[in-house]
């Protein structure tokens, strides 16, 4: 990154480990992120930019009934606007956009917390 770096840690193999080590984690996606990319949300929970941005992206395709972005998950844009069916999730205070192929896969890893419900039996996890 800067030449501090390297007269120190001689070589880019441990810089790119000190890196990680300074990151924080992003308690949303579980990604190592560079401290500035760390945002304190109200409450004094974190997120990393790209969480925050999926949130907003989320919220926006909330109130204008369109979305526009990627899948959360997996980052693929469905192919045609018309036909972009998208699963939104409320996840930890924040929304989350997911392509339905994402949906079927995040409903059943969180079966602990959807089991039993109306929703689970609609979905036909019971
Ligand atoms: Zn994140
Ligand atoms: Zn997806």
């Amino acid at each position: 990154m800067d030449g501090l770096a390297d007269r120190h840690l001689g070589g880019r193999d441990r810089e790119m480990k000190q890196l990680i080590i300074i990151g924080e984690q992003c308690p949303y996606c579980s990604k190592f992120r560079s401290p500035r990319d760390i945002m304190n949300m109200p409450g004094g929970a974190k997120i990393c930019r790209t969480c925050e941005l999926r949130h907003l992206e989320a919220l926006a395709a909330l109130s204008t009934g369109k979305f526009t972005a990627e899948c959360s998950e997996c980052g693929s844009e469905p192919e045609a606007q018309q036909d972009r069916q998208m699963a939104v999730h409320f996840e930890d205070g924040i929304y989350r956009m997911m392509c339905l192929q994402c949906d079927a896969v995040y409903v059943r890893k969180r079966r602990d917390l959807y089991g039993g419900t109306q929703f689970a039996h609609e979905r036909k996890l019971n």
